[in-house]
């Protein structure tokens, strides 16, 4: 193994957030829109980073699904071989908008809460509604997965789970899931290319061991 190969790409796509949490980690002045990277550069960032090496790529933000490409931006991701997250405050996604994304090849939903209750969620993002609407996209999630899924596991499923016992698990970091990964492909049921995770998982052991 290639220390210096990453193992992921945090694509931040943008700093826009219907959010304003007061530990967000954006920068005081944020970037515009019309300054974000396009289409084309992201693409070529994801083509570049599948050529590296890199197995997963992790769409964030800001709210990554601010963004009017990010169909287009997992299809491609998806496309060169790379494993999509898509990691989410989940309020401006519905139905529609999710069906578009898992069309698009999208393998996991990474949904934040900022409380276990609805008051404190929405006292904390500064968005009214926000909590009761990452409920319903959670439920959204769970109903995305096919009834006899491969390998027996889902293709989406919500980071952690739902519920109060386990709000701080949906917080974890891009690096922390991998590490998590490597106790066992049970602990990532929104696998659905084995293959992939079983390189994953080498690659993460090889480098605990050196
Ligand atoms: S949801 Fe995330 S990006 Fe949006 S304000 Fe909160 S921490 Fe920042």
């Amino acid at each position: 193994m290639n220390p210096a190969t990453p193992l992921a790409l945090l694509a931040e796509l943008t700093h826009r957030c219907p959010l304003q949490c007061p530990y967000c980690s954006n920068p005081v002045e944020l970037e515009r829109a019309s300054n974000e990277l396009s289409t084309a550069e992201w693409k070529r960032v994801i083509d570049e980073a599948a050529a590296l090496g890199v197995l997963q790529i992790h769409f964030s933000g800001g709210e990554p699904t601010s963004r009017r490409d990010l169909v287009e931006l997992v299809a491609h991701a998806r496309a060169s071989g790379l494993y999509t997250n898509l990691i989410t405050a989940g309020v401006l996604l519905d139905a529609a908008k999710l069906k578009a994304l898992v069309e698009a090849g999208l393998d996991h939903v990474q949904l934040s809460f900022q409380d276990s209750e609805a008051e404190g969620g929405d006292r904390i993002g500064g968005y009214k509604g926000g909590h009761v609407r990452k409920l319903e996209l959670a439920r959204l999630v769970r109903e995305a997965a096919p009834a006899a899924p491969p390998q027996g596991t889902p293709p989406l499923m919500v980071a952690g789970g739902i519920g109060p016992d386990n709000v701080t698990a949906a917080l974890t970091e891009s690096g922390a899931w991998g590490v998590d990964v490597s106790s066992g492909v049970e602990s990532a049921p929104g696998i659905k290319d084995i293959a992939l995770m079983e390189r994953l998982v080498a690659r993460v052991k090889e480098g605990i061991e050196q």
